[in-house]
């Protein structure tokens, strides 16, 4: 029998949409965009522009409903523009590009991906992240192959707010240490040894790029470091996630950095005020020092405070009578199960001690 792999495909520069007609003109001629507001109307023009001269046609631009739900595919399959398109563009950041993935899978029909914001690898996976319509967190849809083709165009990107590629680079990097820490000791078989090797993509450019990328994202400059760090979060982070989660299971592709990331947002107003990566980030400091790898705790922490990530319980809005129950959250939660050694609650405080400390002596 054997199994199949499917990695994902994609274009990345200033002016990607350009390829457009060349690389989906085999799928068809009729598009549908289905996307986020704000996102469709940062690409309409662009789209238009791109396939005008060409046997492509954008039929009609749509709102994917605002929540990644089954609700709204069931919405979005009964319109009169996704039912005779031949193929379909995900246009937006999350969220919109996982519920078009969705929608596609479940009417059979090609998806491309047109992200514009760098904040997550949802352009190029094969899973969508399905929430109920009160926006609480339902499942993770699996499907077999990634969207046809992702076209990353960072001069669209860069225009966006800083705080997506920010928090962006901290869930991106944790891919690297949990994947690893994880794996630590097991025989894997080839797919998810591939994607433990390639994690390191995820945290190395992002740690020699990150600061740079960020800078200039607000000067609005598309450099070299800004699109590497484009790459590692949409790209390489798919690649990685595709190839751990093959067998569905979450025993490598998650860790300490998001257990400390669901404990955190059990408290409503550490929810509310705080981007998921950035949260991730600061889990990923626990993670290491639970670890004992004091080296990549010290480059980590100094590459958090230079940009701004939390590198203490006050950056996260905690106080040390939130710690035990905190604590205790983190070590029930599932994504810690899997680890080359048991994360105890003694662990995690002699973990945040040194946290804190490290603060109050590095001043
Ligand atoms: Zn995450």
């Amino acid at each position: 029998m054997g199994y199949s792999i499917y990695l994902p495909s994609y274009s990345i520069g200033n002016d990607v949409y350009n390829n457009i007609p060349e690389i989906c003109a085999p799928f068809g001629k009729r598009i549908v965009a289905v996307g986020g507001k704000r996102a469709i109307a940062s690409v309409k023009e662009l789209l238009l522009k791109a396939v005008s001269g060409s046997q492509l046609e954008i039929i009609d631009f749509v709102w994917f409903g605002g929540e990644s739900s089954y609700e709204n595919v069931e919405i979005l399959m009964k319109n009169a523009s996704v039912k005779s398109a031949d193929m379909i563009f995900a246009v937006g950041g999350g969220k919109a590009t996982d519920t078009s993935k969705c929608l596609a899978v479940k009417v059979n029909k090609p998806v491309f991906t047109i992200p514009t914001i760098a904040s997550n690898c949802s352009a190029c996976t094969s899973v969508s992240i399905m929430y109920n319509e009160d926006g609480s967190f339902k499942e993770p849809f699996f499907f077999p192959k990634p969207p046809v083709h992702a076209f990353i165009q960072t001069s669209v990107i860069i225009n966006t707010p800083k705080k997506y590629m920010w928090a962006g680079i901290g869930d991106t990097y944790a891919k690297y240490f949990e994947s690893t820490v994880s794996a630590r000791g097991d025989n894997l078989v080839h797919y998810v040894a591939l994607g433990v090797g390639m994690s390191k993509m995820c945290y190395e450019p992002l740690l020699t790029f990150g600061k740079k990328a960020l800078d200039d994202q607000c000067a609005g400059v598309v450099s070299y470091e800004f699109e590497q760090a484009v790459l590692a979060i949409i790209v390489t982070t798919a690649i990685v996630s595709i190839l751990v989660t093959q067998d569905h299971i979450i025993d490598y592709n998650t860790g300490l950095a998001h257990a400390v990331y669901y404990a955190l947002t059990s408290f409503p107003h550490i929810e509310e005020g705080h981007l998921h990566g950035e949260l991730v980030a600061f889990g990923v400091l626990l993670l290491l020092l639970c670890d004992k790898d004091m080296d990549t705790f010290e480059k980590l922490y100094e590459f958090n405070k230079s940009v701004g990530l939390p590198i203490c319980i006050e950056d996260v809005e905690i106080t040390r009578e939130d710690l035990e129950d905190v604590i205790e959250k983190t070590v029930s939660m599932k994504d810690i199960e899997h680890n080359p050694y048991r994360i105890t609650k003694e662990m995690l405080y002699s973990a945040f001690e040194k946290l804190q400390n490290y603060k109050r002596l590095s001043h």
